[in-house]
């Protein structure tokens, strides 16, 4: 049996209509391709941020196992309503939460980690013609209790699910594929054909909103055949990701990447800094991005740490700095933008005055051989990635850098 696993974000359906229209296309889809199809949901539109606000109203720190509880009812809500529209073409549809999918996690609740796959109930479903709707974003602890997987965990469970079931993992979203830059801010990026996993990684870590960091990293691991493609299309060419290095090499700059809203935390006391080198390590097993990481030295022997993190993982964050006693300073209204690509190296000084050209001057920076990154205030970002995506992005380098330095030179 020929099996696809299609992944639909919140704002692919983010109304009946949408969802009305999906259940239809996913039906034509199974006819003309000859493929059974398991569909995995978001919740609709923006509503994990409203029950996350919703639990807020009433506690401030909300319980992280009933928020838990709270959190994975947006994306049941979409599978009931995703069965009811298959169910009106007189079409089989079986819900699947993320326990009946069988994902087995840990007991981090808000940021649970997938520990074991079972997708015998998925199978069953399969061979019976039934199409199973999987509920994104969730798994079960060992004693059962509902887990969530981080922000954007839907991606992650779409990639789990289709490693399990040795099948393709398409994602549908909002844009038509990975583009140079966020398409939404940026209008001149450029869509991709194909991404290099490890370019792709690069775009997820550094903000790259359209696949979870986690998603990727797993299916770079697990060599999971995935492609972006646009929710709101019949046909859709999308990006493929791939395994394959080029021979070619990359001579230029592959994307600007902006992460609009991270935190600068500066750990302004840490009882023992061995637990915080081990709370570090347990960040990056739960997915946390921590980026721009360093320690500054104070008077005397002081040092303190400082590093970013996105805003939706923040509060998890702080929470787990909080149980190992450390204090910690924020700073937000941030944002992170990089330059992406092979050779980024060689276009840093002219980076660089781009910059000074625009009077930004970033609060730190990190400059790697395939990345450079500035934090900057966020109203700095969209311009700043403007400037750089017109001048340094998808031209040969060389070309780039003279037809810039000639801009520059005019202005
Ligand atoms: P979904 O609801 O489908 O999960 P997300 O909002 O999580 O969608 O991700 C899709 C968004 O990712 C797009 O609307 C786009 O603004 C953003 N994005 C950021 N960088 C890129 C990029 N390089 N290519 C494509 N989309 C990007
Ligand atoms: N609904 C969850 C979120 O908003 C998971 C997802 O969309 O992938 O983060
Ligand atoms: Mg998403």
């Amino acid at each position: 049996m020929n099996v696809e696993v299609h992944k639909y974000g919140g704002t692919s359906i983010d109304c009946v209509e949408k969802i009305k229209t999906i259940a239809l296309r996913t039906l034509r889809y199974q006819a003309q391709h000859k493929v059974s199809v398991v569909l995995v949901l978001s919740a609709m539109g923006q509503q994990t941020d409203a029950l996350l606000a919703e639990a807020r109203s009433i506690a401030e720190e909300p319980d992280p196992a009933a928020l838990d509880v709270l959190l994975a009812t947006g994306e049941q809500r979409s599978c009931a309503l995703m069965i009811l529209a298959l169910q009106s073409h007189h079409i089989a549809a079986r819900f699947f939460s993320g326990e009946q999918a069988g994902l087995g996690t840990d007991a981090c609740f808000g940021q649970a980690r997938v520990e074991s796959v079972n997708i015998q109930g998925i199978q069953s479903a399969l061979k019976a013609g039934i199409i199973p709707v999987v509920a994104g974003y969730q798994g079960a602890a060992p004693n059962g209790q509902v887990t969530t997987l981080g922000r954007g965990g839907s991606d992650l469970s779409a990639v789990i699910l289709a490693n399990a079931l040795d099948a393709p993992c398409l994602i549908y979203t909002d844009v038509e594929g990975i583009y140079t830059a966020d398409p939404v801010l940026i209008r001149t990026a450029r869509r991709l054909d194909s991404i290099h996993i490890d370019d792709m990684l690069k775009f997820s870590e550094l903000g790259a909103q359209v696949l979870s960091p986690a998603s990727v990293r797993y299916a770079k691991n697990n060599d999971v055949n995935v492609s972006v493609h646009a929710g709101h299309q019949a046909q859709s060419l999308g990006t493929q990701l791939t395994f394959e290095s080029s021979d070619v090499s990359v001579s230029h700059c592959l994307g600007v990447i902006i992460d609009p809203e991270v935190t600068e935390i500066t750990l302004t006391y840490v009882p023992d800094s061995e637990r915080l080198q081990h709370l570090l390590r347990r960040f990056k097993t739960h997915g946390i991005v921590v980026d721009l990481l360093g320690t500054q030295i104070y008077s005397g022997a002081d040092r303190r740490w400082v590093m970013t993190i996105p805003n939706v993982q923040l509060s998890w964050c702080l929470m787990q700095f909080k149980s190992e006693g450390c204090v910690c300073l924020l700073r937000s209204e941030l944002a992170r933008v990089s330059l992406v690509g092979g050779e980024v190296q060689s276009i840093i000084s002219l980076a660089q005055s781009m910059l000074t050209q625009q009077a930004i001057f970033p609060i730190r920076s990190l400059t790697t051989s395939k990345r450079l990154t500035v934090l900057v205030r966020s109203e700095q970002a969209v311009s700043l990635a403007l400037c750089w995506h017109r001048g340094l992005c998808g031209v040969d380098v060389f070309q780039s850098i003279s037809d810039a330095n000639v801009a520059y030179v005019e202005s």
